[in-house]
């Protein structure tokens, strides 16, 4: 806050990062724990933020080729085991239901009875179900390609979890499809990981870098996963969305065969790619400041708030109805990308210095204040969220209409170019391993000039050095898709590599 020095956030992410995360999310009102470990409350500002992020990717899916469609809750354990790797990678995190129903025991308690012949695990991702699905809808060379996308929860027993980063049950989509030929299932694996960054970079203006996963880092049971990573604030890593190519392995495993053009009865190829409500914590701290929430236009849950100001009835009759007027103007706008421009009007009964910081922290991209004296001169007094100073500008009426889209990219665009300015400043290419080390020791956090974020420096591709790495909390990211080929060493253990990866620590 600026009286004082002081911040409407404390800590300040300087001082406290994770606590500051948490702040903002309680001073935007956008979700909160629950009484059920791991699971969140998503509160209206928040769970609107996820609903225009489904709208956007949803058009992009459907632009695509992609079909919405809906599978069951529950998977039999007998299908998850289907295919060795994938149940192995989940078995630690599952939500397991084994009776369907209650009754009253000898002392009167409530007890689960009516055990299930087999037990039935909650979704922790639909490989397994969609594919047994999948296998009788595939016939013929004709049925291919099939394009799914499906919007649901799912379950994964995390045992530490943080609101929206890492949450037990969270919301997502899961895109899955099959296809006729490994080319066709490649293509789409990194058609659909162009997606996300296109989504996380034009809407929620956080620049990703797109790659390959390491293979211990592979989704359980896929042949090549690919991921967006993100720097956060913090200069650490956020995996923000992954794309797998699972070879046949699913097919095989679920039976999803088709009779090919020269009649051969072959196992098809399958994809599948997620993003979850992890791209709000995404969002939150790759924008966010000392005051609050930070939105970029395309995603805010509002473009513009009007906050009046009088003392008399009378006033107040004639500031709404002067802010009416804009607001209908507003509407004339038409679309602003893919939503109506929303302008909202707070007229709660409120202190006025604390209705007006509910703004800030709620990172509104437009705050504007309208009293009998800004009527009299025909102007606006106009807060930019994306300006850190929070310095109001006096802005005649007609030009705010008029250039109110343009302003709104020009927010859109200086978060994204911020965001990248901050990754590509905190990015070093880095061939020692000494300076490699420094530039990741936490007690080095506070020299810039030999601490950072991304190092992007050679790997040997063993299994080994990524390990001994992880030991000291640096993982790799992803191979970016676009490193080129470049002889250099390892830099943990200096035998011969062909190109750089990404390190970080990482979320
Ligand atoms: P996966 O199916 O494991 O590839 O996950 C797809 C995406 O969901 C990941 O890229 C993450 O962004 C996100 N995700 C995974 N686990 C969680 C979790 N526990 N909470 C929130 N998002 C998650």
């Amino acid at each position: 806050m600026a009286k004082d020095n002081k911040t409407a956030i404390n800590p300040r992410r300087d001082e406290d990062y994770p606590i500051w995360y948490q702040e903002v999310i309680k001073a935007a009102d956008m979700a909160e724990n629950s009484d059920v470990r791991g699971c969140m409350v998503i509160k209206p500002w928040g769970y609107t933020i996820w609903e225009n992020i489904q709208k956007e990717l949803d058009d992009m899916f459907k632009a695509t080729g992609h079909k919405n469609a809906y599978f069951p809750l529950f998977i039999p354990l007998s299908y998850l085991q289907k295919e060795a790797d994938h149940v192995e990678g989940f078995a630690t995190e599952c939500a397991v239901v084994t009776h369907h129903k209650l009754t009253k025991n000898s002392e009167g308690t409530l007890v689960p009875d009516g055990e299930l012949d087999e037990p039935l695990i909650v979704r922790p991702t639909s490989e397994t179900i969609i594919g047994a699905t999948f296998s009788k809808w595939v016939n013929s060379y004709r049925d291919l390609p099939i394009l799914i996308n499906q919007w649901a929860n799912v379950v994964r027993w995390e045992r530490r979890t943080r609101l929206f980063l890492r949450t037990a049950e969270f919301l997502w989509q899961e895109g899955h499809t099959v296809h006729a030929t490994k080319e066709e299932a490649v293509d789409e694996t990194i058609k659909m990981l162009g997606v996300y960054r296109d989504f996380a970079e034009q809407v929620m203006a956080i620049p990703v870098i797109t790659g390959e996963k390491s293979e211990s880092e592979r989704f359980p049971g896929a042949v090549s996963t690919y991921s967006i990573e993100a720097m956060m604030q913090d200069r650490k890593a956020l995996q923000a969305g992954t794309s797998h190519f699972l070879g046949q392995k699913f097919a095989k495993a679920s039976n999803i065969k088709f009779q090919s053009k020269d009649m051969q009865e072959e196992y098809a190829w399958t994809t599948s790619w997620g993003v979850s409500t992890r791209l709000i914590g995404a969002l939150i701290m790759t924008h966010s400041d000392d005051n609050g929430l930070v939105l970029p236009p395309r995603i805010a849950p509002a473009h513009v708030v009007f906050l009046p100001i009088y003392k008399t009835d009378e006033e107040r009759d004639t500031v709404l109805a002067f802010i009416e007027e804009i607001r209908t103007e507003i509407r004339g706008l038409g679309r602003y990308h893919e939503r109506h421009i929303v302008a909202d009007v707070d007229d709660r009964d409120m202190r006025g210095g604390e209705k007006n910081w509910s703004w800030i922290k709620k990172g509104v991209p437009l705050k504007v204040e309208v009293g009998m004296r800004d009527i009299e001169k025909n102007s606006l007094a106009v807060l930019r969220r994306d300006n850190p100073e929070l310095k109001k500008d006096f802005i005649n009426r007609d030009e705010f209409v008029k250039n109110l889209h343009a302003t709104l990219d020009d927010i859109q665009k200086t978060l994204f170019d911020r965001a990248k300015a901050f990754r590509d400043e905190n990015t070093r290419t880095i061939d020692d391993k000494d300076e490699f080390e420094a530039y990741f020791t936490p007690e080095n956090k506070d020299k810039p000039e030999i601490h950072g974020g991304f190092a992007l420096s050679h790997w040997c591709g063993s299994v080994q050095c990524e390990d001994e790495l992880k030991d000291l909390k640096i993982t790799i990211r992803n191979i970016p898709l676009d490193a080129k080929e470049e002889a250099g060493k390892c830099i943990h253990c200096g035998a011969p590599s062909k190109r750089r990866v990404v390190f970080a620590k990482a979320y």
